[in-house]
């Protein structure tokens, strides 16, 4: 059984005070959604105009909640303000969960969960964002494994239900009930999941990606088949767009570990069409320029 159904109730004790390392497109989706269920966060990132964009994207989010009478006034600025945006590391010692959401790079990954777990009380939990890479293999890098696990959302993290909780070789049930704790009361829906590259979804996500980039090279063109997978097949988007919206950068590094991971099932295509972009620096939305022109 791949993916466990969370039929037994998993209450834990829910944290006072999180900390979300990395302020990008799921980091400050991350923010914003915990501090909008009451739980304040502490969004550190390595780069100040990361922590601006977080921070107006929190703003935006929260306007739109005020201007449509689902907020008022006083909560938006309380919400806002339980989001501390900040350069520097000690500030999240106080969490009693953590959230990384930094780059999709095994190394830098380890790094930094490693200093993170130095400033942390024992009792705090450890959660990555990773799209792809093992927990298990993140958990190396760790003296505490038992308190780590994966946190996988979605984007964007305020509209997509869904949370992966991906449980390592060494995590202990109570920090996976920690962590599903936190995701309902983030008004999500946790799922567990077992460890391996790509958990769930993205097994079944990036394939699909690498079978879009074997029809590029076969000499598609990514507009007909994006118009043909939203117009006639019914999906929100198409797999060019979708690339766009998730990072041409992050995709990159993802297909990577998906690559290393089951090589049988992710072509064999080198330098496909997200490669080329990656090297072109087009790393979709967040740079206004992917698949897609966006200025
Ligand atoms: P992003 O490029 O938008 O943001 C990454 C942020 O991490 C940047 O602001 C960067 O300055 C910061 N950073 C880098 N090194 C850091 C460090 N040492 N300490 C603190 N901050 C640091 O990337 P993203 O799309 O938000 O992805 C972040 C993670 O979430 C990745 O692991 C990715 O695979 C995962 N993820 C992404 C998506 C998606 O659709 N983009 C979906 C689910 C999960």
């Amino acid at each position: 059984q791949y993916v466990k159904n969370i039929t037994k109730k998993r209450h834990a004790e829910l944290p006072k005070q999180a900390a979300v390392l990395g302020a990008g497109i799921m980091g400050g989706g991350i923010s914003y959604q915990s501090a909008l269920k009451g739980i304040p966060v502490v969004m550190k990132d390595i780069n100040q105009k990361s922590l601006e964009l977080g921070m107006n994207e929190a703003l935006s989010l929260l306007q739109k909640r005020q201007e449509k009478g689902r907020m008022s006034a006083v909560d938006m600025a309380k919400t806002l303000a339980s989001i501390q945006p900040t350069l520097n590391y000690a500030s999240v010692s106080d969490a009693d969960v953590v959230v990384e959401a930094v780059v999709e790079n095994p190394k830098v990954k380890a790094t930094v969960l490693a200093e993170t777990e130095a400033l942390l009380t024992d009792h705090a939990v450890l959660a990555s964002n990773t799209s792809t890479i093992p927990i298990s293999l993140l958990a190396k890098s760790l003296k505490r494994p038992e308190n780590f696990c994966g946190m996988h959302f979605f984007n964007p993290v305020h509209r997509m239900p869904l949370v992966e909780i991906i449980k390592g070789e060494k995590t202990s049930e109570e920090t996976i009930n920690r962590i599903v704790s936190y995701a309902s009361k983030m008004g999500k829906t946790p799922i567990i999941v077992n460890d391996c590259p790509g958990f769930f979804v993205n097994r079944v996500l990036f394939p699909y990606f690498a079978g879009f980039s074997l029809l590029l090279r076969d000499g598609a063109d990514f507009l007909a088949v994006d118009k043909v997978m939203e117009k006639v097949f019914g999906w929100p988007m198409g797999p060019a767009y979708l690339l766009d919206v998730v990072g041409i950068d992050t995709a990159n590094h993802a297909q990577a570990v998906m690559a290393q991971g089951f090589p049988d099932r992710m072509g064999t295509i080198e330098r496909d069409a997200i490669a080329l972009l990656y090297e072109q620096q087009r790393y979709g939305q967040k740079n206004n320029h992917g698949f897609y022109n966006y200025t």
